[in-house]
């Protein structure tokens, strides 16, 4: 007779039960569910620095950061400080405020791209305006995306490639029109052919290419030589418009994002996560002219009730003005230091291990193959990234909870948590050995 292991997470076992009675799959957003790892989920109470605590009293370093906006760490006493300042004059007027002015201006002054700003109150919301005015300015209807690159859940981007040959879209969830799906085209990251194929095939109909230009959701994929400036020429020859979306990159990769890492200015550019240190923040912005078209200053239609809330500003403001080179230094140290550590941890078990990093993110890829796009992430063991994540949990580590996410570092971890992690990783890298 097998006996039911007990649990450690009693409490959280719980709650996760009340909750799936009530909230769709126990979670208001599905990764959170660990269902791709094979776990539920543990219910956090707090969190401090790069530290969070679950309901059972276990602490975990965290390397989730909330998916991207803690580039600071948990609950910095600035931060708090700043809110209670600012919620003790009202938490929302839907009128203006100077503090979305200024965050705007800080905004621009990181990124010079941004020459006009409209906040909104998430990445989601910002890809899908952007797409809008995309549109509206070019007077097409077509827009190009990467498999694998994520940029939120509006209709024309929960698509992926067709089963013919190429690019042509079909809805990757029940609910997205078929209409909606047809006027997004796909096309391979860090592959400029395929994008030149797509445009070849839809000549004068494409509006803009979306890109992230460190690409995050498909587990961490920096692009190749070339790639980016080449998307700028083909947007330049096509006249279509160049999208980033840095909803991850953005004052991450550098203070100015990927645009300035690479030196490439797009015409818009999206935003989210670390732009609200925490609260919901996203925006969209860039060209003048083109930002013009957006309501009430020009006839492209797009409102928000809570949109600049003065709460979520303040946590913006304060999460910006607290960059500083020091904080990339640091964070490049620390990010090189993992993912070193990690890779040497798979080395001494034997365990096939492409750890994938750029600064402050990285992706430990189960696998033998270089990871350069979809394709090649998709040859991941994920059976494998499970088993070392139940490993990496059980002994105080809290990776992302799937094999296809990017892994936070924030300026509150320090070596000691990456060495930590790393002994961690020795011993969890033997979960995954003994499932061969
Ligand atoms: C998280 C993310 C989004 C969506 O942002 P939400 O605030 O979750 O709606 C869009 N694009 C990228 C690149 C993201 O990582």
């Amino acid at each position: 007779m097998l006996r039911k292991p007990r649990s450690r997470t009693p409490r959280s076992d719980k709650l996760f039960a009340a909750a799936s009675r009530i909230l769709p799959g126990g979670v208001d957003s599905p990764v959170r569910a660990f269902k791709s790892v094979g776990a539920t989920p543990v219910f956090i109470v707090r969190g401090r620095g790069a530290r969070i605590e679950d309901e059972d009293g276990h602490t975990y370093i965290d390397y989730v950061m909330s998916w991207g906006p803690l580039i600071h760490g948990h609950a910095p006493r600035g931060l708090l400080k700043t809110l209670a300042a600012t919620a003790a004059k009202g938490t929302s007027f839907g009128a203006p405020t100077e503090l979305e002015t200024r965050l705007a201006q800080r905004v621009a002054t990181l990124m010079p791209s941004m020459e006009r700003v409209r906040f909104v109150s998430s990445g989601t919301e910002a890809a899908m305006s952007a797409a809008r005015v995309a549109r509206a300015a070019t007077k097409r209807d077509k827009i190009v995306k990467f498999e694998g690159c994520y940029h939120g859940h509006a209709d024309p981007f929960l698509v992926q490639a067709g089963s013919g040959a190429m690019t042509l879209g079909v809805p990757t969830s029940p609910g997205v029109a078929a209409a909606a799906a047809r006027d997004t085209l796909l096309a391979r990251y860090n592959d400029l052919d395929s994008v030149e194929r797509v445009f070849a095939r839809h000549r004068g109909q494409i509006a803009a290419i979306f890109v992230e230009p460190i690409a995050g959701n498909m587990g961490l994929v920096p692009p190749g030589d070339g790639f980016l400036p080449g998307l700028r020429a083909v947007c330049d020859r096509e006249g279509a418009l160049l999208v980033f979306d840095e909803v991850i990159s953005g004052f991450r990769a550098a203070a100015g994002g990927a645009q300035q890492i690479f030196r490439i200015r797009p015409d818009l550019t999206c935003l989210g996560k670390i732009i609200g240190g925490g609260l919901p923040v996203g925006a969209y912005g860039g060209r003048a002219d083109l930002m013009g078209l957006v309501a009430p200053a020009g006839p492209v239609y797009q409102a928000g009730t809570l949109s600049g809330n003065p709460l979520a500003m303040a946590a913006g403001l304060w999460s910006l003005e607290e960059l500083s080179p020091g904080l990339y230094t640091h964070l490049a140290q620390l990010g090189a230091r993992l993912a070193a550590g990690l890779a040497d941890a798979a080395r001494q078990r034997g365990v096939p291990l492409q750890v994938n990093a750029f600064g402050s993110l990285l992706t430990p890829f189960f696998t033998d193959q270089p990871v350069r796009d979809y394709q090649s992430a998709l040859a991941a063991d994920t059976g494998a990234y499970a088993a070392f994540f139940r490993g990496m949990l059980a002994r105080g580590v809290y990776p992302p909870p799937s094999q296809f996410e990017a892994w936070f570092i924030s300026g509150a971890h320090t070596s000691r948590d990456i060495d930590k992690t790393i002994a961690a990783a020795r011993e969890a890298m033997r979960n995954v050995e003994g499932r061969k």
